[in-house]
């Protein structure tokens, strides 16, 4: 009999987690703070908003920061606020969620993808400019699971092609680059704080920014109690509609949201530079080993892994004898691991039927061309990278402790199934077609 768990052997994981998976972390504090706000029936006030707002704002270190009801209000705010407009194009990665790049739909405009670079899974500097085109406005650098983009060259491009940059932090909050934290590097950034997230609010988005008029057109799309003539004054276009809901949409968070916002603040770097601690120290035990490759920054370089919100691994197939993700994830998980491991990420988005046949909104033609000056499907090519992630990744356990006793258990169980990788060959049923998730509900 083989030593495997799978194969009928004794389990690598013999403790109780315990709350090491659990995620947030809810105390009296977060509990008082939202029934605060329920006992004097402020849920749709904006005190708390406010103050959640200037202590987020001051956090990240810019000047402006807008909460919205979800992050992809938030990232819908941040195009519209940068200028995209009917006919425009967004460059995105293909690998990302949807609310990265869906909204600019409902702007009227379009989606052309680009390629993700195979180590750090996020946006590839490389394959930007050829994609860039006479109405291209802006690049969305997505800090995909965890890992930060590749800025430098990235804002280098914009710059020279006159390109806004806003920057998708859903995965990262609090990560850096080279330094530099995420989100204050493009011209804006919009996040998701929903429950699922690092920075976990309950349902609730935010956007930073240090630019005013940025921040002003923010205010006009959804969030018109605060779109008047105390905020709103040098955005001649916007002015002559202060007070209204401009896009039709009421993105004011809800206050119960933004005080666990304001507790959970407090807390989050000191709670982040645990699971960083945890993470690393898993990752550390599984270094040398064939077929697995932790998806981190190189050290030394200032950048970070913040949260490490959905992280993962490169899977290396080629390593193990051809064996499939999906295969070494069923040997992983009968070993008694837990916490978020599953074979590949998110499906590359270009490949959806959204994407290339669907008319959403009844133009008469497909969504993404609806007002398109030229058709971007057919720039969908050359983007390898995003179509392969999913048989050669695989999701990490997301410590959110530094417990070693536990980890050490986790990195056994990982190198026992490499180790013995060649007695799962034989009932290797290999990888689905389009490993991966479209991650919708
Ligand atoms: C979760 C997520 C969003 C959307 O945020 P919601 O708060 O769920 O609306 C946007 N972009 C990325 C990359 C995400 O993972």
């Amino acid at each position: 009999m083989s030593e495997l768990a799978l194969l009928g052997g004794q389990r690598a994981v013999t403790r109780d987690p315990d709350d090491m998976f659990t995620w947030p972390i809810i105390t009296r504090e977060d509990e008082d703070a939202v029934m605060e706000v329920l006992r004097r029936r402020a849920m749709s006030d904006t005190d708390i908003t406010a103050a959640f707002e200037k202590a987020f704002a001051a956090w990240m270190g810019q000047e402006y920061a807008v909460g919205c009801s979800s992050g992809t209000a938030a990232l819908q705010a941040a195009m519209y606020a940068v200028g995209l407009r009917a006919g425009d194009e967004l460059i995105c990665p293909s690998m990302t969620y949807w609310a990265s790049c869906l909204q600019a739909f409902s702007l009227r405009a379009t989606v052309v993808f680009a390629d993700v670079d195979p180590q750090t899974l996020c946006i590839d500097p490389n394959d930007i400019e050829h994609r860039i085109g006479p109405r291209t406005k802006a690049i969305m650098a997505v800090h995909y699971l965890s890992h930060p983009a590749d800025m430098d060259p990235i804002m280098d491009i914009a710059r020279r092609h006159g390109l806004m940059v806003i920057e998708d932090v859903s995965h990262a909050q609090g990560g850096l680059y080279k330094g530099r934290k995420l989100g204050t590097i493009g011209d804006v950034a919009a996040m998701s704080l929903m429950s699922g997230k690092s920075f976990a609010t309950g349902e609730m988005g935010i956007l930073t920014t240090n630019d005013r008029r940025i921040w002003e057109h923010a205010l006009a799309l959804g969030r018109y109690e605060l779109f008047n003539a105390n905020n709103v004054t040098e955005s001649e276009d916007i002015i002559p509609g202060r007070g209204l809901p401009l896009g039709g949409y009421k993105y004011r968070p809800h206050q119960m949201s933004s005080a666990l916002g304001l507790t959970q603040l407090k807390h989050y770097d000191e709670r982040i530079a645990e699971i960083d601690r945890a993470m690393n120290y898993f990752l550390d035990g599984l270094e040398g080993l064939p077929g697995v490759r932790p998806l981190r920054p190189p050290k030394g370089e200032g950048s970070t892994m913040a949260g490490w919100y959905c992280a993962h691994a490169h899977y290396l197939p080629e390593e193990l004898h051809g064996l499939s993700v999906t295969r070494f994830v069923e040997a992983v998980l009968a070993e008694g691991v837990q916490g978020g491991v599953f074979a590949g990420a998110n499906r590359a988005l270009h490949t959806h039927p959204l994407m290339n046949t669907m008319d959403v909104y009844g133009d008469g033609r497909p969504t993404r061309i609806a007002f398109a000056e030229r058709d971007v499907r057919a720039l969908d090519t050359g983007l390898e990278h995003s179509e392969a992630v999913g048989q050669r990744t695989f999701g990490l356990p997301w410590f959110k402790h530094f417990r070693p006793e536990i980890i050490d258990e986790y990195i056994a169980a990982f190198r026992k199934v490499i180790e013995r990788h060649e007695e799962l060959l034989p009932g290797d049923p290999g990888n689905p077609p389009n490993l991966g998730k479209w991650f919708a509900f």
